[in-house]
């Protein structure tokens, strides 16, 4: 497995490149904004690009979904409970003092249990509201792999005082479908160093059962 990690952005979204080795194929998840940099990655791996997948509509992890499609060709793929979220990026960018990127499009929604691919990689889409209603992480099963958007991070999880978000709701994502992954699972969060599945069974404080 190819996977390149690149923060981007002003509030450093993590971008992953990932692609299989043998026939080269890739997907691109969250690519915020820096495309230049992404595309080099791209490049630099001789890798072709199938699909763009965004784990929720923040702006920055949307934000340059569509320059990267003008180049790659590739589908944007969100889950559709976030459909509404994204028809309010001009409000987010206000929120940080950012340029709007203007409309995005989604080519299609992903859900629970769909399964999506590169080449021979696969990765199981897991629907996680709570830090957003269309929030997803990815797993790779076979690299024990996930990718984790804005639910879990290194000691912490996503904020939920956003619109659509619910401490409900991202409690029982992370207890009912992250924490079922095995411990050696690495994490990939939304921003942030990389972590396991077993240290934060271990030690995060939003998840250690009192
Ligand atoms: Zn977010």
């Amino acid at each position: 497995m190819i996977h390149e990690i690149l923060p981007v952005g002003p509030l450093q979204c993590n971008c992953s490149v990932v692609g299989d080795e043998a026939s080269r194929e890739a997907m691109v998840i969250d690519p915020g904004d820096d495309i230049e940099d992404v595309l080099a990655l791209v490049r630099k791996h001789n890798l072709q690009v199938k699909q763009i997948v965004i784990t929720h509509a923040h702006i920055d992890h949307v934000g340059g979904a569509m320059k990267l499609k003008a180049v790659t060709g590739a589908p944007i793929l969100l889950n559709e409970n976030d459909y509404e979220l994204l028809k309010m990026l001009d409000t987010q960018a206000a929120w940080i003092g950012m340029r709007s990127p203007g409309e995005v499009t989604i080519d299609q929604s992903v859900k629970q249990a769909d399964t999506l691919q590169a080449g021979s990689l696969s990765a199981d889409v897991l629907h996680t509201p709570g830090h957003t209603e269309g929030s997803i992480c990815l797993y790779f099963s076979a690299e024990k792999k996930l990718i984790a958007g804005d639910t879990l991070f290194a000691g912490s999880i996503g904020r939920t005082d956003l619109p659509g978000g619910s401490m409900k709701k991202i409690i029982n994502s992370l207890h009912g479908k992250l924490l079922a992954l095995p411990d050696e699972t690495v994490v990939v969060p939304g921003h942030g160093p990389l972590t396991t599945i077993g240290e934060e069974r271990e030690s995060n404080p939003f998840l250690i059962k009192p």
